[in-house]
């Protein structure tokens, strides 16, 4: 039997957290060892050979998932959390959501000005929290020089969203 992709260790669960939502759940991939290792290895594989001096996760996924990446590169990681749970200074960016707005942000000394820096995060769907993510890094005066994630929902545009801020998107996998 052929081994398990990334894909196969993702499971869909209907009408989650509502109605008509299909959510890709990626906890089945984190707690399986070999699809977790393979998630990690696969996030990184087009980046190999460049050089980056920060690893950015996304809140919540992004920081199991960047945490590793950041681990397996020997770099540090850096939080992009939600408004309000960061302790010292930081500055802060909102992004549209499908009904209203968030903030995220990222403490002010959490990369250097000219550090080059892979974001990483789950999935990718609108694009709107990984663009808000590239514009925190990009004010403290360092490169973005990818984003990775696990899953890519090309319907929502993205891709194109971050591709358009010169930033290179990478994705393991796709749902239509
Ligand atoms: P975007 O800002 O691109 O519209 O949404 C991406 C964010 O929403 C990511 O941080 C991701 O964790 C979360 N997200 C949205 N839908 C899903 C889903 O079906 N599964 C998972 N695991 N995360 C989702």
């Amino acid at each position: 039997m052929a081994q398990k992709t990334v894909q196969d260790y993702i499971r869909t669960i209907p009408d989650f957290p509502h109605e008509g939502i299909l959510f890709r759940d990626v906890t089945t991939l984190f707690q399986d060892p070999r699809g977790f290792r393979l998630a990690v290895d696969q996030l990184l594989s087009p980046f190999v050979g460049e050089t980056i001096d920060a690893v950015a996760g996304l809140e919540a996924r992004g920081f199991i998932l960047g945490g590793a990446v950041a681990h397996q590169l020997s770099k540090g990681f850096v939080p992009v959390r939600k408004k309000g749970k960061l302790p010292a200074a930081t500055i802060e960016q909102a992004y549209k959501l499908e009904y209203g707005e968030a903030v995220v942000e990222i403490h002010d000394d959490a990369v250097q000005a000219g550090d080059k820096v892979l974001i990483v995060d789950d999935l990718l769907a609108t694009g709107g929290t990984a663009e808000a993510g590239i514009k925190l890094i990009e004010r403290l005066g360092a490169e973005v020089i990818g984003c990775a994630f696990v899953i890519d929902l090309p319907d929502l545009g993205g891709r194109a969203k971050v591709e358009a801020m010169g930033v290179p998107v990478h994705a393991i996998c796709s749902y239509e």
